[in-house]
């Protein structure tokens, strides 16, 4: 005969146990179908009838949404065309600024027909 170990830790008792993954001291009140994992009531967010946690929400909104991230990649690329026209203007003044010193120069060594001669 084998005998019967009767273990109070049943599977039961770890069912019941279960705690919510952000908050230990809190009983878990549902599991997030996106991970599996338990998270308590404050946790998780009802989104298309399920009630899933931040990071599966906010993975759903992502995926959910194209429009937006369409929208990001734009706003860098207007971005970048914004920097590169600055550098571009800003090159132009630097290249515009030599060339007066050097009217001013070779005004100087030789004289306009726009001086009055005496
Ligand atoms: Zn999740
Ligand atoms: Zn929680």
């Amino acid at each position: 005969m084998l005998p019967a170990t009767a273990d109070p830790e049943t599977p039961m008792d770890a069912v019941r146990a279960q705690r919510c993954r952000l908050h230990p001291a809190r009983e878990a009140a549902a599991r997030c179908p996106g991970c599996g994992g338990c998270f308590c009531r404050e946790c998780v967010t009802e989104h298309a009838g399920r009630l899933l946690c931040a990071a599966c929400l906010a993975r759903a909104a992502d995926t959910a949404r194209p429009v937006r991230r369409r929208f990001r990649g734009f706003a860098a690329l207007a971005g970048f065309l914004a920097l590169w026209g600055a550098l571009y203007l800003s090159g132009r003044l630097l290249l515009a600024i030599p060339s007066d010193t050097h009217d001013l120069e070779s005004a100087d060594g030789h004289p306009t027909p726009e001086t009055p001669e005496p």
